[in-house]
């Protein structure tokens, strides 16, 4: 028997992004409610991770404006969920000698 775990998230259960340098590990957390504008670069460099005001610091900006009013909770008639990826097969039982 295979069992397949499917790993999800819905917006109400985010509270705050994160951004984290790959070259020191520093991590900024923003809670969604102060989280405007995207961070572009860390104290440990002076080189920017990304342009101020270009197309990824506007996607970002505009996503992290989209996990706040979609992190607030509504009485909707759905409810949106995002699936993980996983990266190990989860909950493989095996009843069949295999
Ligand atoms: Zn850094």
């Amino acid at each position: 028997m295979t069992v397949e775990t499917k790993t999800t998230i819905q917006p109400s259960d985010i509270s705050a992004i994160e951004f984290e340098c790959l070259k020191c590990h520093t991590v900024t957390h923003w809670p969604l409610e102060v989280a405007k504008n995207p961070l572009t670069r860390c104290h440990c460099s002076e080189e920017n991770w990304m342009p101020y005001g270009g197309d990824t610091y506007v996607a970002l900006a505009n996503f992290m404006a989209l996990l706040n009013r979609f992190s607030k909770a509504k009485a909707e008639p759905y409810r949106v969920r995002l699936a993980l990826n996983s990266a190990l097969p989860l909950g493989h039982v095996s009843g069949d000698g295999d």
